[in-house]
């Protein structure tokens, strides 16, 4: 550290993101990625938006904002879009947040949260999950603070029924009650239908898992256009061309062929049902997940061992280092060969 950081930046502990590593080439399932490539009229659209750069992009995303709002039954005023869904996320905190608005998560979930949380100097409290992993529901019913859950939640892969972000969000009026669905698309259900209905609730989502597009940097956030306003209020206050021309492109392209993409999740659930039952057939407790990953253990392998002996073999995997998982590792699913390969490294490790 510099001798110029600001006192207030001291203490901050970033997050640190899953690994990229370069050196050689992985099988890659260690960040939640898509195995598949985006769509062939994506790349066109990419490749025609690169001869316009010369321009600012446009910052309120008319032409993506109006096809996303088109297929979630919305209107474009409910959409703010984000460089990321990370961004999405860090402008809820900075906008909602303070000293009489903490917030409350899971206390096994997205690593991002607790940071925006010491960044935008917002008190937070994490609430423990119950022993089978599950959110614990009554917890946060009249919690009297802003909630983040991630449904599905991430790394565990479980998700909540409408019903319970329903009760959630009913039971506190008086804060934002935050869903995260950057894995919806693999078997969660959406609480997008809910939103005219609750003036407090703000749903996230992501082009970066089920879209193909982690590189573009593309996501959201859809709620009532009173809380879009607060959060448009804080993207015009930071950084108004937060989505670039080319991404924007990108993502309007991508929701023109959302067939292509929710073929591509079928195949995804499909590979994932089928590793959940080899893994099992090899002794691994894999937790029920409606992501596009699983979170397993295997009561003779050590979590940290199994990762780093498949990081050896050219298999990525994730592995978190947090006292209550660290038993487990988090697969992303990839193609099924991409599967096959890994389960054959995981016998033969045991062997
Ligand atoms: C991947 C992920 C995100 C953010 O993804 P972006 O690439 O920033 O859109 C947000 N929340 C959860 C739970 C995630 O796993």
């Amino acid at each position: 550290m510099s001798s110029f950081m600001s006192k207030k930046r001291e203490s901050l502990v970033a997050y640190t993101p899953g690994e990229q590593p370069k050196n050689r080439k992985y099988i890659k399932l260690n960040t939640n990625e898509s195995p598949f490539p985006p769509s062939e009229n994506v790349s066109r659209a990419i490749n025609e938006a690169g001869k316009s750069l010369q321009l600012y992009s446009d910052p309120q995303c008319t032409e993506l904002n109006k096809v996303t709002a088109e297929y979630l039954g919305v209107k474009p005023e409910q959409i703010l879009m984000t460089n990321g869904s990370d961004e999405a996320l860090g402008f809820i905190f900075a906008a909602f947040g303070d000293e009489d608005n903490p917030f409350v998560f899971p206390d096994i979930t997205y690593g991002f949260y607790p940071v925006f949380a010491q960044f935008y100097n917002v008190p937070y409290r994490e609430i423990p999950l119950k022993d089978d992993f599950s959110v614990s529901v009554d917890d946060y019913i009249g919690v009297d603070a802003n909630i983040v859950i991630a449904n599905p939640n991430a790394p565990t892969g479980l998700s909540l029924p409408l019903e319970a972000v329903e009760r959630i969000t009913a039971s506190n009026p008086n804060h934002v009650v935050v869903i995260d669905e950057a894995y919806v698309d693999f078997g969660g259900q959406s609480a997008v239908t809910l939103i005219n209905k609750y003036k407090n609730l703000l749903v996230t989502r992501t082009f970066s898992k089920s879209y193909s597009l982690a590189g573009a940097r593309l996501g959201f956030a859809v709620g009532c256009e009173e809380l879009i306003d607060d959060l448009n209020t804080i993207k015009y206050s930071t950084n108004p061309y937060n989505v670039n021309s080319m991404t924007m492109a990108a993502g309007t392209a991508a929701i023109k062929d959302a067939e292509y993409y929710s073929d591509n999740c079928l195949k995804i659930i499909e590979n994932r049902e089928y590793a959940k039952q080899e893994l099992e057939k090899l002794g691994f407790e894999v937790i029920d997940s409606k992501a596009n990953f699983l979170f397993a253990k295997h009561p003779e392998l050590d979590g940290k061992e199994l990762y780093l002996k498949l990081k050896d073999r050219g298999v990525l995997i994730r592995h978190f280092d947090k006292d209550r998982i660290k038993d487990y590792n988090r697969i992303t699913i990839g193609t099924k060969d991409q599967m096959d390969k890994l389960l054959e490294e995981i016998e033969d490790i045991m062997a």
